[in-house]
Parts: C-alpha cells; structure tokens; sequence
C-alpha cells in the first residue's frame, strides 16, 4: 500500500546530508523506536537529550514517507473551531491543547536558536478565515474564546483584512503559526541526536516485536534483533506491526506548489493560512517564494490509487490558487498527496499500550501532526523517567 503519490518537494530540491547505515548486528539499547519520519527523529532527539539510550529503525529511507510532503504549516489551532469541539473537549481543555501548540512551537524555536536554523524554520502569524458572509459570526465567536482564553488574537473582516485576497472574516493569531522544512528538520533532529548517542538504521525494517515481560525483542529483516526497555511505535499512519486497533480515519490530502513567484507579498510570507471550511485549505510560502496548497481531502483507500481522483484534487487547488492571487504568474511544479488521519477529538495519540505495558505510541494524528510529535516525545521521555505528565491524558491511547 503506498502511503504517498507523486514527486514531494522537499525530498526532492534537498541533498540527502547524511546516509544512515542498516542494520548489520544485535544491538541492545533502552529504547528502541520504530519509525525515522519526523515523529521517530523528534523522539531520538528528545530521549537523547535526556540521556536516555534510543536507537531509530527506519524501513526505508529517512523521512521519505508522509514527512515528505507534509506541508509543515505548524498551527496551535486544532482542526476545528471550539464550538464543534465541545462534544468531545471541555473548553478548558481545548484552550489547554491551544497553550501546548504554541509551546511546541517555541520548542522548535528552542531548537533552532541553540542548534541553528538548519531547517528553514520562521516564526509567523496565523490566519484562519472564511469567504462566505454566513461564516463571520463563527469566527467572531471562536476570536472571543481564544481572546478571553488570553491568546494574542484579532479579528478581522472584509473591510480591515490586510491580504491580497478575499476574505468575509478572518482570525489573525500573531506568531500563532510557523514553517519549516520537514525533510532538513527531520536530519537536523538526528544529526544533533547521533552526537549525543543515538544510533540511527536506515534500509532496516522491523517485522515482528516480541514483548517479554522486563523489555522487548525487534526482530528485523536479514535476521537482526534488537533488544530493549521499550519499544515506541513513531511509524506514523502504518500501525498495522503494532496493533489492530484503529487509531483515525484516514484521508488522502493534496497538496501543489507553484514555481516561486518573484513578487510575493509581506504578508503571504509572513503567514500560514488555512480557511473556515469542514474539509479546509490550508497555505503556506517558501523560502524562494513558492505557495503551497493543499486540501480537497478525500477517503484514503481506494481513493489515493486513482488517478482520475489525485489529477481532479489537483486541479481544484489550482483554479483555487488562480481564482485567489489574479496577480500572480502562477504555474504548479510539483503536485503530490498522501495519508493524513484525523481524531474524533483532533488530538494525537501518545501512551502505552492498554495490552503491552513496553509498547508506546507517539502517533501525530490530526492537522498538528508534527506539534503533537514534539509533545508526545517530552511526554514520553517523562513517562519513562516516571514522572507523572498533566497533559498526557489529553492524548491518551484508550480515550
Ligand atoms: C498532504 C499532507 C499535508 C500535511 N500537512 C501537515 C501540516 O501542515 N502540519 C502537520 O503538522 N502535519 C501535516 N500533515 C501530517 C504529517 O504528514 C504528519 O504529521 C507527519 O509527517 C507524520 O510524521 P511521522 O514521522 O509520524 O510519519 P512518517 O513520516 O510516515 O514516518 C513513519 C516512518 O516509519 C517507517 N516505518 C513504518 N513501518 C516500519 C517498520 N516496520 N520498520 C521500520 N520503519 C517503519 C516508514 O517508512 C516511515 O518513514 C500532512 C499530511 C499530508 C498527507
């Protein structure tokens, strides 16, 4: 089952920095995690940080699947507005899940200003706004939540909106947003990680896990084991190794990139942008200023094998693009799409596993896949030093 299409544009304008070797003996380490996406690089740089033995598997290459075409617009928002959410969430927990994005985001920012900025990583505000005049009042109500939550928030309408393109309404969160370049990310993680001790197996693929009771057993292709406290499962929307249970339901998203457009405005570089809609759009710039769109989900299976269906998406998102930005010479040189899960509640999942108490998840479902991962790693490295986390419920296995 392919889990992306198409030719993704971080993988394919970035050099590969370093080529991880495959496993060729038994190891032994504390923590083994499966997975060299984001999620596996993020938790091999916070568990080393920690000074806690972790190795990486990776079955292929590292960060080449769903990482590579993430869009990586890192919002503090959840995928949808609080008012839809308050069957599933108290207010003060979604305003809770709000506060721990941004801290994510300063995380990375953390990271950068100590390792440098390896990753194209920019601080932005943030915009989430609707086209229709019936969606104002929504977005009004959800400026006020936030704003009486403390949140740095303003609301803006058709008339106050600084952007190049039609709006009705819009919520601005300053410095509510940020980007960065998942795949150089993804290697600056492991790089700053390898330094500290994590060892890293590319082309190395885990087949069967056995759990025994003080740890477990990886067994892995070419017939290596690797022995361990504990395994974590950061294989993003493959689990299938792990468990049976269904974690979200998967989607297929889209996304296209323009070529760069010389004269990109201020304001489309200096936001990521996502619209008010139940299956939404979202954008970004790059550091050559090229937007990235994405959306027009639909189901993951079939769908994602059909290429009248994948050609169809792309198309949408460009006559949306166009219709956007008159202004704008806007060709598209990369079109891509891959599986994206969302959550009853829009939340992740990180914890043990209800059977096996050496088997933990750090699964970053929903829009803020790559924040949840930042905090699921310090949750789990606090686990594993037995502290108790407040927040770990909120992403909880069983919930
Ligand atoms: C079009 C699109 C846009 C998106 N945009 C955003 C966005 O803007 N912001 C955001 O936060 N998220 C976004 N996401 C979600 C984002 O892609 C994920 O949150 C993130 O990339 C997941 O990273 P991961 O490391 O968990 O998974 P992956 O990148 O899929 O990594 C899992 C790794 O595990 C490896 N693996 C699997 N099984 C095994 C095994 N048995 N042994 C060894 N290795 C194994 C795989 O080869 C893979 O490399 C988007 C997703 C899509 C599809």
């Amino acid at each position: 089952m392919d889990f992306v299409k198409g030719e993704p544009l971080f993988t394919k304008i970035n050099d590969v920095p370093t080529q991880y070797p495959y496993l060729t003996e038994n190891l032994e380490s504390d923590v083994i995690i499966i997975g060299g996406g984001v999620t596996g690089a993020i938790l091999g740089y916070y568990f080393t940080q920690n000074n806690i033995n972790a190795i990486v598997l990776e079955k292929s290459r590292i960060a080449h699947c769903s990482t590579s075409i993430t869009t990586t617009l890192l919002q503090y928002e959840l995928d949808r507005n609080a008012a839809s959410l308050k069957d599933k969430l108290s207010s003060t927990d979604i305003i809770k899940a709000y506060k721990l994005g941004l801290a994510a985001i300063d995380n990375i920012h953390q990271f950068v200003e100590t390792n440098g900025n390896g990753c194209d990583f920019k601080h932005c505000n943030s915009l989430l706004y609707g086209t229709k005049k019936s969606e104002k009042t929504e977005l009004f109500n959800e400026y006020q939540f936030r704003r009486d939550a403390g949140l740095d928030v303003e609301f803006v309408d058709d008339i106050s909106s600084p952007y190049n393109f039609p709006i009705s309404a819009g919520l601005i969160s300053n410095k509510g947003g940020a980007v960065l370049d998942p795949y150089k990310f993804s290697h600056q993680l492991l790089s700053v990680s390898a330094k500290n001790g994590l060892r890293i197996f590319e082309n190395s693929e885990a087949i069967e896990i056995i759990y025994e009771k003080n740890g477990v057993t990886v067994k892995t292709t070419y017939g290596h084991e690797l022995k361990g406290k504990i395994v974590i499962c950061a294989t993003g929307y493959d689990t299938k190794l792990f468990t049976k249970q269904v974690f979200g339901t998967k989607s297929t998203s889209f996304n296209i990139v323009t070529k760069p457009i010389p004269n990109l405005s201020d304001l489309l570089q200096n936001t990521v942008f996502r619209d008010n809609l139940p299956v939404y759009h979202y954008f970004r710039s790059t550091p050559d200023n090229r937007l990235i769109m994405g959306g027009e989900d639909v189901r993951f299976i079939p769908d994602i094998e059909n290429e009248h269906l994948r050609n169809r998406a792309y198309t949408l998102l460009e006559e949306r693009l166009k219709h956007m930005f008159h202004e704008y010479n806007i060709e598209i040189e990369y079109r891509y799409c891959g599986a994206f899960a969302s959550t009853s509640d829009d939340l992740g999942y990180v914890g043990r596993d209800k059977k096996h108490a050496n088997l933990w998840y750090c699964l970053g479902y929903g829009a803020n896949g790559i924040l949840f991962s930042i905090l699921g790693a310090q949750m789990l490295v606090n686990l594993y030093q037995g502290k108790v986390d407040e927040n770990i419920y909120l992403f909880g296995i069983n919930r």
